[in-house]
């Protein structure tokens, strides 16, 4: 993707700015996003935390995730859109909603995560791997497991 990216929440008072690439892009069929955004699935980008500068104050709903970790959502208090999660599971990775990109045309989807939770009524891509439950370790940034190195 082209650096940086930029995005913010509906109203603009809240902006973010990624200076690296992401670890992964990913549709997240998990219920809390579907919760959070309102819609059938959360297309995700994760992104290094530390390549991710945020401005503007939000508010923070936390909440247990299907992976049994606690998940934060950050959202605008004026507007209401989420914008970024993070999670007790991996601290040095931030799912950041992608349509809250200034071009969300920007983001591709690699992989769909969490499918064992996606509605019957949603149209997935066959193209794209999918995982019935969290997205592979190398996508949000951590070491593929030992047996596989
Ligand atoms: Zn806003
Ligand atoms: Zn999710």
């Amino acid at each position: 993707m082209q650096l940086p990216i930029t995005g913010g929440c509906f109203c603009g008072s809240v902006r973010y700015e990624v200076d690296q690439q992401p670890f992964g892009q990913a549709n997240c069929h998990c219920r809390s996003c579907q919760h959070a955004t309102g819609g059938a699935y959360a297309p995700v980008m994760l992104v290094p935390t530390r390549a991710f500068n945020i401005s503007g104050s939000y508010s923070e709903y936390v909440s247990k995730g299907d992976s049994g970790h606690e998940v934060s959502r950050a959202f605008c208090g004026q507007c209401g859109t989420t914008i970024f999660a993070h999670t007790t599971r991996v601290k040095g990775m931030r799912p950041v909603y992608a349509v809250t990109l200034d071009h969300p045309e920007q983001f591709s989807p690699e992989l769909d995560a969490w499918l064992d939770f996606a509605q019957p009524w949603v149209c997935l891509d066959p193209a794209l791997p999918k995982y019935k439950r969290d997205l592979p370790a190398e996508a949000a940034g951590l070491p593929p497991p030992a047996h596989r190195r």
